[in-house]
């Protein structure tokens, strides 16, 4: 038996006015998602534990079967993961944003979407400079970057830059929770005021405000946590190995914590121009070598984000006619049952432009359980099911079953 996992991220949506109140996913002529849901079980599924917000690295993790209240630790971790860095127990990871800040103001989280040559050449400064046997900063990518800290205490408060552009940037520097956590909490004001004087003039810098750019001005440390022990994917469902298939960092991280492997798509992009006939391609090689894929699409996320419903209809429509079609014909073609399970991690709804909590569609093809008459996939149709409603830390329960 092969099993895959298709996430689309962030496909779930609300009406909207310009379609007459359908959902991009009611409005998206999709036709074989819709025949593969004639052959399916049905339902809705609620992919974010209570108490947690809707991101896609908690809804990831509970949909793989790791309940975020358990191992959650922290986006630093899961990203420092994908990039193989590995962490000792004593250790706290950090995202280590690279972000402008004039005058004492937080201008942007991103330093301007910085290169990541740029940026690689910054860290490597912030290394000479501010690093040590306990301190040291890692590339990622663009302007998310790592910062471990050797016996740093988790008890510090640290704020998402993302959260607030255009706010004066020290009374956002972070906080202990706890008393044992001054030292470190001061520790990170230190590194974060030394880092703005290090990189005022650094070349980097220096041709950017030149280039009329924003500059990597100030580090900024956010999302601390330990690397969580992380039951392998073979101890949790009994799976041999499986991959994992991803344009996203922390897609990858989750993989790599449960022993998953990443297989990486040339042209896979996380936007509305992925490699979607690649993507299927790899899936199917990786199903040649692996009893479990966990194939992940960030395109319809994106235009949700971007409050593009046109956008996000027609990246739905891609999805289905060059990713999904391949896919199910390669699957029928393999000559071996598979169990197939189809899902957002959350909704991105156009209308807000962020994620929500509210439940998702699913369905499930499987030998032996029975197609239920739900003959479209939507937000709506599913409410009449055959699987009802079930909490997403139990889907993969029900899928190896
Ligand atoms: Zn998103």
């Amino acid at each position: 038996m092969k099993y895959i996992v298709v996430l689309a991220d962030g496909m779930a949506d609300e009406p909207i006015e310009a379609f007459n109140g359908l959902t991009p996913a009611m409005a998206a002529h999709k036709p074989v998602m819709d025949a593969m849901c004639k052959q399916a079980a049905t339902g809705l599924v609620h992919t974010v534990p209570q108490g947690f917000h809707p991101g896609s690295e908690i809804a990831n993790m509970n949909i793989l079967g790791y309940q975020p209240s358990k191992y959650f630790e922290g986006r630093g971790v899961l990203e420092a993961a994908a990039l193989g860095i590995e962490s000792e127990p004593d250790e706290l990871v950090f995202r280590c944003n690279l972000v402008s800040v004039e005058e004492n103001i937080l201008i942007n989280h991103s330093a301007g979407h910085i290169s990541t040559a740029e940026a690689d050449e910054i860290i490597q400064t912030l290394n000479s400079e501010l690093g040590s046997e306990k301190i040291k900063f890692y590339t990622g990518t663009s302007y998310r970057h790592i910062l471990v800290i050797k016996g740093a205490n988790k008890n510090v408060k640290c704020t998402p830059p993302h959260d607030h552009p255009g706010k004066p940037a020290h009374p956002l520097f972070p906080t202990a929770e706890s008393p044992d956590a001054d030292d470190t909490a001061k520790l990170l004001s230190e590194l974060m005021d030394k880092s703005l004087k290090i990189l005022a003039n650094h070349p980097v810098n220096v041709k950017r405000r030149a280039d009329g750019k924003k500059c990597a001005d100030s580090i900024w440390p956010w999302s601390p946590g330990y690397r969580p022990a992380f039951p392998s994917f073979k101890e949790r469902f009994g799976m041999d190995s499986g991959a994992v298939i991803s344009a996203v960092d922390l897609i990858h991280g989750i993989g790599k914590l449960a022993g998953l492997e990443s297989v990486f798509v040339e042209g896979a992009t996380g936007l509305h121009d992925t490699n979607y006939e690649g993507k299927a391609a790899g899936a199917l090689d990786a199903l040649q070598k692996h009893p479990f894929v966990f194939l992940h699409v960030e395109a319809m996320d994106e235009a949700g984000h971007e409050g593009d419903y046109q956008l996000k209809k027609r990246v739905i429509e891609d999805f289905d006619s060059r990713l999904l079609k391949p896919l199910w014909d390669g699957l029928n073609k393999m000559g071996e049952p598979f169990t197939f399970l189809l899902l957002p991690d959350h909704p991105t709804p156009c209308n807000l432009r962020t994620h929500t909590m509210e439940p998702v569609p699913f369905f499930m093809i499987k030998p032996g359980l029975d197609a239920d008459s739900v003959d479209s996939f939507n937000e709506e149709t599913v409410k009449n099911g055959s699987l009802g409603e079930i909490l997403g830390e139990n889907i993969l329960d029900m899928f190896f079953k």
